[in-house]
């Protein structure tokens, strides 16, 4: 029996529409200027038109640092970790959560961006919106350069018996 390509490749998994399907993605990534040339070139692979090669050839690598799963959009860091994208609106929540919140402790802004990103959030303006938002906390200032305690003058002191 000889066996033809279409057989081979076995055509009708191909119009298996389930594996063709775009990836469905969530509006608010579509709506963000963060994020919506991204997510074109991740849905459409290719860059949206009008824009020049230099940029389209910078969008694209920046795109295959990000990837959609379950509608969701996620960040991959240099250990291949996937973090979760946040949109503007959800960023204000986090930093206020992850600076004077349960989990904060009015770190400096440093400590609290590693906070943010070890709990897998992200976003393009991370670190800037984070020092603008430690630089301006009130408890921050009021307290900046008094965390340490200075160190107590040593005196002597006789012992009347050993210990
Ligand atoms: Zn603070």
């Amino acid at each position: 029996m000889i066996e033809t390509n279409f057989q081979a490749l076995d055509i009708n998994e191909l119009d298996n529409e389930e594996e063709m399907a775009t990836p469905q993605i969530n509006q608010a990534f579509l709506q963000s200027p963060w994020y919506a040339d991204l997510c074109f070139v991740l849905l459409n692979l290719q860059a949206p038109p009008g824009l020049s090669r230099t940029k389209k050839r910078f969008l694209k690598m920046k795109a295959s640092k990000f990837c959609i799963i379950d509608s969701s959009l996620f960040w991959k860091n240099h250990e291949g970790i996937l973090l979760n994208c946040l949109t503007l609106d959800e960023t204000d929540d986090v930093l206020k959560e992850f600076h004077a919140g349960d989990c904060g402790g009015h770190l400096y802004w440093k400590s609290t961006a590693d906070k943010i990103l070890r709990a897998r959030f992200y976003w393009p303006s991370l670190f800037t919106d984070v020092k603008k938002f430690v630089m301006s906390c009130h408890k921050c200032q009021i307290f900046e350069g008094k965390r340490k305690l200075l160190p107590l003058p040593l005196k002597h002191f006789s012992t009347e018996r050993p210990f």
